[in-house]
């Protein structure tokens, strides 16, 4: 099931990019496997998956500790304060930053941990109630702070769109996202620090892509329903 369902999503997303007339390897694939036991991982690994998308910190521990180390770990999730320090070394990168209080902290952590971190800023374009994310008012502002850090890297933007029905519904939210990644990109005309549009997950990634994704996160698409009862 696995290897068809890789599959499907690899001709998916290379259709997307061809509407697009935008390059495959524009796109970064981020097979979240959140809930999914080791094994699973390790079945997906087999067969050329390198990147994994998780939303616990236990989790990332558990399965960084029984996975080969090649793999690249990205934390997905809300992430609280007081964890950071299990993961800062471990991931590539955090896509869930939405607060000065959470960067201070990495920024901390990356360095006693004598690293950089990457990150990307969350944004809850949608304004949804139940979601993390900042408003789309707040990020310059944010992003002036946090870009003064030394062992952060801010490397762009996140989103998690509404769950709708149809996909289109999302478009302009995607669209929105992008304005503000070009924005703030410009910012930085000197280098090419910020390159990453972390939009897209299983009902909506190829909506996504046409609006300018450079990385899609697709759990279900990938692993099937995840069981939350267990
Ligand atoms: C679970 C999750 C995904 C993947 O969701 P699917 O609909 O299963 O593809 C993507 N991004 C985040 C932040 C998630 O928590």
């Amino acid at each position: 099931m696995l290897k068809e369902n890789l599959e499907s999503v690899e001709e998916r997303i290379q259709a997307a990019c061809d509407r697009a007339g935008r390059k495959r390897e524009e796109v970064t694939l981020i097979a979240v496997s959140k809930t999914k036991p080791v094994s699973m991982l390790q079945e997906a690994y087999d067969l050329g998956v390198r990147i994994f998308g998780e939303n616990k910190v236990q989790e990332i521990r558990d399965k960084y500790e029984a996975l080969p180390k090649d793999i690249e770990w990205h934390m997905i999730g809300h992430l609280q304060t007081n964890k950071v320090k299990y993961i800062v070394d471990k991931v590539k990168l955090i896509h869930s930053v939405d607060s000065l209080k959470l960067a201070e902290t990495i920024e901390k952590e990356a360095e006693k941990h004598n690293c950089t971190a990457d990150i990307l800023l969350e944004v809850n374009v949608a304004e949804e109630e139940s979601k993390f994310g900042l408003k789309t008012e707040e990020v310059l502002p944010l992003y002036d702070e946090i870009r003064q850090y030394s062992h952060i890297n801010v490397r762009g933007l996140m989103t998690i769109a509404p769950f709708v029905d149809n996909p289109e519904k999302n478009r302009t939210i995607f669209a929105d996202l992008h304005k503000l990644y070009v924005d703030i990109k410009e910012k930085n005309i000197d280098n090419d620090t910020v390159s990453i549009l972390s939009m897209g997950m299983t009902n909506d990634y190829e909506v996504a892509i046409e609006e300018g994704a450079t990385m899609v996160r697709i759990g279900t698409g990938i692993f099937g329903a995840r069981d939350y009862s267990v």
